[in-house]
């Protein structure tokens, strides 16, 4: 893919960095480029922020032919701007297509079209602590019909954000309370989960409101055969740290595989944890818990790096955990990745691309 680059004319006015919060602001351009049988991907671009153009009968609005990617790019110590592990999102995004029966650019294609959209919002990339820009490359069907069918038209966009901590107004991580979620599934064995299809967060809204209004932050989902085995936390992976030892549920087609995960499972094996991928049961962190051994629970995900979890409840119980702070692990998980990405510590893996 070639790419063309139309700048815009009328820059925004840039927000300040303390609050941006997350998701608020987005930069002055993004990328597109779309794609039909006959042409293949064509037309690929960088051009100012703007509408879609998309028809009514586009089939993203009809039968949920869409997903998305997330990732981050930082402001290193050295003043330097990279991509972290992309190539993974790129991946993620076209393994995931024909899942949806959609189809996504080249994955190498995906990552230049990451570099160029960074490359010319360079100035958006904040500097402060815990600041980035995160980028939501995203996929959707533009084919106009109405018979049941996959679509033959596609449109992949990127836009992106400028964002600060995920936790609002605070500096260091903070626990969050979380309602085990008894009768909602978020993705079915056989579904979506596996992917980043917007339908999955369309299905795990009404669970996450009725956990806020009962005062919770978000929902630790179950399978949806037993509702017995742990699947994920909110929108993020979920770790726990039974005794010494950081657990985390296997991947399978109703679990997200998260870059994060990947990640934070390599850097917990090299900080000297001993690490585990296997079915965690709620019975099984129940027991834990009673024996004192459920030292620390958390979520990881892009977007809060690491979000530690100081209670669990589900009908009347509470399971309170590291007396409603976040943990050491959790925090020097934390602590550890987010110096990689900041290239205060050398990135020995080979998972952070400079964008030039
Ligand atoms: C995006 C996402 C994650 C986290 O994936 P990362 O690549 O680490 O950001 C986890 N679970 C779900 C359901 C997700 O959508």
């Amino acid at each position: 893919m070639e790419f063309r680059v139309t700048r815009t004319t009328t820059p925004k006015k840039r927000p300040p960095e303390a609050g941006l919060g997350f998701g608020k602001h987005f930069t002055d351009h993004m990328f597109r480029a779309d794609y039909t049988q006959e042409q293949g991907w064509h037309d690929a671009r960088v051009l100012p922020y703007g509408d879609l153009g998309l028809d009514p009968a586009a089939g993203v609005f009809h039968y949920g032919q869409a997903m998305f990617e997330g990732l981050k790019a930082f402001r290193g110590v050295d003043g330097k701007v990279r991509l972290f592990r992309p190539e993974m999102n790129a991946r993620r995004m076209a393994t995931g297509a024909p899942r949806l029966c959609m189809e996504a650019p080249g994955e190498a294609d995906m990552v230049k079209a990451y570099h160029a959209l960074v490359r010319v919002d360079v100035d958006w990339v904040p500097r402060g602590p815990a600041t980035a820009l995160y980028l939501r490359p995203t996929l959707v069907a533009t084919e106009a019909f109405l018979g049941v069918r996959p679509a033959t038209r596609f449109c992949f966009f990127i836009i992106a954000s400028p964002v600060g901590s995920y936790f609002a107004g605070s500096a260091g991580l903070q626990a969050v309370k979380i309602w085990i979620e008894p009768t909602e599934v978020r993705a079915p064995r056989g579904g979506l989960g596996a992917t980043k299809a917007g339908a999955n967060y369309a299905a795990s809204l009404h669970a996450a409101m009725a956990a806020k209004k009962a005062g919770f932050d978000q929902v630790l989902w179950l399978d949806g055969k037993d509702h017995e085995f742990v699947e994920e936390v909110g929108t993020m992976n979920f770790f726990v740290v039974l005794g010494q030892t950081v657990v985390t549920p296997p991947l399978s087609d109703s679990i997200l595989p998260g870059v994060t995960r990947d990640s934070l499972l390599t850097l917990s094996r090299e900080l000297g944890y001993k690490v585990e991928e296997r079915p965690l049961s709620v019975k099984e962190l129940k027991s834990a818990h009673r024996a004192g051994n459920l030292k620390e629970a958390f979520g990881v995900g892009t977007a809060a790096v690491v979000s530690p979890v100081g209670e669990l409840a589900f009908g009347g119980e509470k399971l309170l955990i590291n007396d409603g702070k976040p943990g050491s692990v959790a925090q020097n998980l934390y602590a550890e990745l987010t110096a990689i990405q900041r290239a205060e510590k050398p990135d020995t893996r080979g998972w952070l691309q400079v964008v030039e």
